[in-house]
């Protein structure tokens, strides 16, 4: 277990007044990131890597998401206290942490055993509750639908339609879709029973979605 001390506070304070000037403006989103010690999820000896508005690896060919994408993608779910959120790839689980800093009702599924063995652990060191899952969640997670925002956190080849099955009415899917090198950020709503909106976003960079509505089904 890390300590958070004022020095990582205070570097926390100068990464979401980056945030700020990239144009990041929801407050709640702001205050999340402000909130987790991003360093908890990183070894000791790479605190100056963990307040960079950048990826770093997490081990199994993963990546921890870049800050500014993170705030990003959060901003875009206009996350509200009651709803229920499934994240697809927990990866480092820092994502998930600001998921949890507005909304305690958050499911999260990882595909690499590893990775999630690993997070599982971090959740239960410093106290968090996500609803972990281990497998693939390119189809959701059918069981638990529906849920009031979904996050996909890995790069998919087209919007697996399981996903936007499992929104309920108001919800929103927000997912970056492309090829391998980059991805475009979407987000769908779903307006009513049979209807979707789907707005398009900048160009991101994230690992591959793997499963049977990612990339292996392309392979
Ligand atoms: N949200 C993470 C980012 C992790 S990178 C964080 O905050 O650290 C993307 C993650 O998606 C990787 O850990 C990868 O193993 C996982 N992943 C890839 N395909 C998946 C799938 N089909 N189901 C669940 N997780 C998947």
């Amino acid at each position: 277990m890390q300590t958070d001390s004022y020095r990582h506070k205070g570097m926390r304070r100068t990464l979401v007044k980056q945030l700020r000037d990239k144009g990041i403006y929801d407050e709640s989103v702001l205050a999340a990131i402000e909130a987790v010690p991003r360093h908890f999820f990183f070894e000791k000896a790479f605190l100056e890597q963990a307040y960079q508005d950048k990826a770093f690896p997490i081990g199994e060919g993963q990546t921890i998401s870049q800050p500014y994408t993170v705030a990003f993608q959060t901003e875009l779910l206009e996350l509200k206290s009651t709803d229920k959120v499934l994240e697809i790839g927990t990866g480092s689980g820092y994502q998930c942490s600001v998921l949890l800093q507005i909304t305690p009702n958050v499911y999260t599924i990882e595909y690499n055993r590893p990775l999630y063995e690993k997070a599982v652990k971090f959740f239960k060191t410093y106290g968090l509750h996500p609803k972990t899952f281990c497998g693939d969640g390119s189809e959701g997670l059918p069981q638990h639908a529906p849920f009031n925002k979904i996050i996909v956190t890995a790069g998919a080849p087209a919007v697996p339609k399981s996903l936007v099955r499992q929104l309920a009415v108001g919800g929103i899917l927000v997912i970056p879709v492309g090829n391998e090198q980059s991805q475009k950020m979407l987000r769908i709503t779903r307006v009513n029973e049979n209807e979707f909106t789907k707005e398009e976003f900048s160009d991101f960079k994230f690992v591959p979605l793997l499963g049977k509505s990612g990339w292996e089904a392309e392979l």
